[in-house]
């Protein structure tokens, strides 16, 4: 899964948040972003395009109030999504719970420029965090 720390990079803000503009927050990451398109259950249906980062480059601007949480299996990755609109912009991932896992299909189109999508099998999940987690972020 690909964790954007862009450690030397230069890095950028951007904005976005779901459809219907109740969920709004700002995400600093590299210029150029790497996007995992995973194949595990939830990310599938939802078409979710991960971005991991430090929970300090992720600022929720607005729409707190108006998030629902949704788990399952282990119930350690915290699924949100707006309420009004259904959109999942964010949320807490398994590998890095410390972290915040933004959709890239949600930040708005005028601020992205570089977006590479790679494959994640995260049908095979536990083969790549045989230790249930992924490395630790830095804050
Ligand atoms: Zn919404």
């Amino acid at each position: 899964m690909g964790v954007n720390v862009g450690e030397g990079e230069e890095l950028v803000k951007y904005f976005g948040g779901c459809h219907c503009g109740a969920i709004q927050w700002e995400l600093t990451a590299p210029r150029n972003i790497d996007a995992s398109e995973c194949n595990c259950s939830v990310c599938h249906k939802s078409g979710h395009l991960g971005i991991i980062v430090p929970r300090s480059r992720f600022v929720l601007l607005q729409g707190e109030n108006n998030l629902s949480e949704y788990q399952f299996n282990t119930k350690v990755a915290k699924h949100f999504f707006c309420k009004t609109c259904g959109i999942k912009s964010f949320y807490v991932p398994r590998s890095h719970p410390e972290g915040i896992s933004v959709n890239a299909r949600c930040i708005d189109q005028e601020c992205l420029k570089d977006l590479e999508v790679n494959p994640f099998n995260g049908r095979e999940w536990e083969k790549y965090y045989p230790e249930g987690r992924g490395e630790r972020l830095p804050s």
